[in-house]
């Protein structure tokens, strides 16, 4: 018996579908600004077929960066035995 082919997300950078709750997948990219990402996503399911655009931003900093961009000002959070917060 064949089944029908199914469309599967690569990599981790997805998200699921806003209507139909079925995994996205990524078609592209583009920076908007040093912590500003916009991704244009396809729902996975052929039966829904819809096309969005997402926002992905850099809110905060666990760990300092050892190269740092004079231009980028995150909020730094502590890590406790808790977690970030
Ligand atoms: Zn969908």
């Amino acid at each position: 018996m064949n089944r029908p082919k199914k469309r599967v997300p690569r990599g981790n950078n997805t998200t699921a579908c806003p209507h139909c709750g079925a995994p996205c997948i990524s078609l592209k990219t583009r920076q908007l600004a040093p912590t500003m990402r916009e991704i244009t996503y396809q729902c996975g399911n052929e039966g829904c077929g819809h096309i969005f655009v997402a926002e992905l931003s850099a809110v905060r900093t666990l760990s300092p960066s050892a190269a740092p961009n004079p231009d980028v000002h995150l909020p730094v959070v502590v890590i406790t035995s808790r977690g970030a917060a």
